[in-house]
């Protein structure tokens, strides 16, 4: 009997070494990164104890793969070992060794070979940089490798790869609305211009450009060719010329609609502008300084003030003042908005310039002008039933303007241009056999 129990534990305990055994890495990597023609062959701790090391070699009897024609070919030498660092784990950072080989590829020549877990140029693993990038649309980029003990520059690059693979595979057709809008970056007065797609299934950022000129904003329709172009049936702007110019060039088949937020935001600007000078003038005149703290008063919509600011409004009105006239202005303009047909909406914008150019306030009477000359424009807003609305292309600038200051590390194009695609282009990743994420 005794005999016996000791067998039996002995053949627990193997089968318990066993099970131990079949929880070494090599196991999980199999499971979770598993590339035929490769085998994980040994797993042990870097020198210091803080790195992972996973010896990786060819399977034996299976081809190199040629990195040129991505066919298998036949062996030529072996490259000195390198290390691809993979996803980090329980604190430690792990590296898969290898020693690439190269082919002598009947079309290509002596070239490396191509391994599936790693993209040519970079020294992180495609899974890695597809993890790394994930967060760091969560994250800020320099959180991203804080948390990961990894350095921004590394960050960096996994979002390159992925936005790279991504502006690759993407599918651009159907495109039916786009919305064009500048952005400022950098300090000083650097543009970029921004194009997104607003279709009511589908709203992203096609494309980003450096400066906002008409050579920039043609680009986009180069990138996206005649044919697409065409197709486009509504476009969003503001009032920036050259993109007007390159809207009626290129998409002149589309019914091509004036952002009202634009419009809003031009009006408010005049506004503070004659309340800013009357204010001035008074002070210098010696008046009581009636318009002081009045700058939110008169720039909120009415139904957003505060009980004070509503009080000091109705006091303000009371008074002949520059300011009250154009914030009347400004107030009966509203209205426009709330025409369904363009014919009654340009009748009141006509009717509401014709006042406003009698007032004597010069910043409103240039906004009139500014109306009549895009006249047509902004009524195509009625025209297109209001379905691109002012919201779509702020919200979406809104969001660039805080994925520009998640990344910022090296205030540069590139990066930025990067950074807006990985958050806002809604590009297709690589797919991988695991959710790493
Ligand atoms: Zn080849």
């Amino acid at each position: 009997m005794a005999a016996t129990g000791v067998g039996a534990r002995f053949i627990l305990e193997v089968f318990a070494l066993e099970i131990v055994r079949a929880m070494e890495l090599t196991t999980i990597l199999n499971h979770c990164h598993r590339h035929r023609g490769f085998v994980y062959q040994r797993v042990r701790f870097g020198p210091d104890k803080k790195i992972i090391e996973v010896d990786v070699r060819p399977r034996q009897g299976s081809a190199a793969i040629c990195s040129g024609c991505h066919q298998p070919a036949p062996g030529y030498d072996q490259l000195s070992q390198r290390r691809f660092e993979f996803i980090p784990l329980w604190g430690f950072l792990v590296f898969l060794l290898y020693r690439m080989r190269r082919v002598n590829c009947s079309r290509c020549g002596v070239v490396v070979e191509e391994v599936p877990w790693a993209d040519g140029k970079y020294q992180l693993t495609k899974a890695y940089m597809l993890f790394l990038a994930r967060w760091a649309r969560k994250l800020s980029w320099k959180e991203t490798a804080e948390s990961f003990h990894t350095s921004w520059e590394k960050v960096c690059h996994a979002v390159e790869y992925v936005v790279s693979w991504g502006l690759e595979h993407r599918t651009l057709a159907p495109i039916k609305a786009i919305g064009v809008d500048e952005i400022q970056y950098a300090k000083g007065h650097k543009y970029l211009t921004l194009v997104y797609q607003i279709d009511a299934g589908l709203t992203r950022l096609l494309w980003v450009g450096q400066e906002r000129t008409i050579e920039t904003f043609e680009k986009f329709f180069t990138m996206i060719g005649p044919e697409l172009s065409f197709k486009i049936e509504f476009v969003c702007s503001d009032m920036w010329k050259p993109y007007l110019r390159v809207i009626r060039e290129k998409c002149s088949q589309a019914l091509h609609i004036l952002d009202r937020f634009h419009i809003v935001a031009k009006m408010n600007q005049a506004l503070d502008d004659v309340r800013a000078a009357e204010s001035r003038k008074m002070a210098q005149e010696g008046h009581q300084p009636l318009l002081k703290n009045s700058r939110w008063c008169v720039l909120k919509r009415k139904a957003n003030l505060t009980g004070t600011q509503k009080f000091r409004l109705r006091d303000l009105l009371r008074y002949n003042l520059q300011t009250v006239r154009a914030y009347l202005l400004k107030e009966d303009f509203q209205q426009f908005w709330e025409y369904e047909s363009p014919t009654w909406a340009g009748m009141f914008l006509d009717f509401w310039c014709y006042q406003t150019m009698h007032s004597r306030i010069e910043p409103m009477k240039k906004i009139a002008k500014m109306l009549r000359t895009h006249r047509e424009l902004i009524l195509n807003y009625f025209k297109a039933k209001k379905q691109f609305s002012s919201g779509v292309v702020e919200g979406l600038n809104n969001k660039a303007k805080v994925t520009m200051r998640k990344s910022y590390g090296f205030r540069t194009f590139r990066i930025t241009e990067l950074a807006l695609y990985h958050s806002l282009g809604k590009l297709p990743e690589p797919a991988l056999t695991h959710e790493f994420f």
